[in-house]
């Protein structure tokens, strides 16, 4: 963990220290899609922290339960699911952090071919404008 980094976001009001000390901690990742948080705007605006364990399954907001996600991740893909259930109730952070992981890779997986077949009925074409990296 950089104390000056964490020291110089809070002066600049651009961060509480606890906070940044999930990030550090991720290198700025997503840590359940790896995606760079600070890679552009639409990435740094996705930022979430989550709650790995979710509130409602008894999840506390300490550094130890919590993820820096993406919003695709938090929202679309884990929601409200308790990656206890996969990797067990003594399952240590880096094994929950594993099974959402996977979790996630899975629900992608099925929204891609999703989207795939849904480009297919349409006739969408890829164009250089439209370009993206999946
Ligand atoms: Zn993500």
């Amino acid at each position: 963990m950089r104390q000056h980094v964490i020291d110089q976001l809070g002066r600049e009001g651009l961060a509480h220290a606890w906070t940044t000390e999930v990030c550090e901690r991720a290198g700025y990742k997503c840590e359940y899609c790896d995606k760079d948080m600070l890679a552009s705007m639409d990435n740094f605006l996705s930022w979430k922290l989550d709650h790995i364990i979710p509130e409602a399954a008894g999840g506390d907001r300490t550094l130890e339960n919590m993820a820096l996600s993406c919003r695709e991740c938090k929202v679309q893909f884990k929601g409200s699911w308790n990656p206890v259930y996969v990797a067990g109730e003594d399952a240590s952070r880096e094994e929950l952090i594993f099974a959402v992981r996977e979790d996630v890779k899975e629900k992608r997986s099925s929204w891609f071919h999703r989207l795939s077949r849904y480009r297919e009925i349409v006739g969408w074409e890829e164009s250089e404008s439209n370009r993206e990296d999946d």
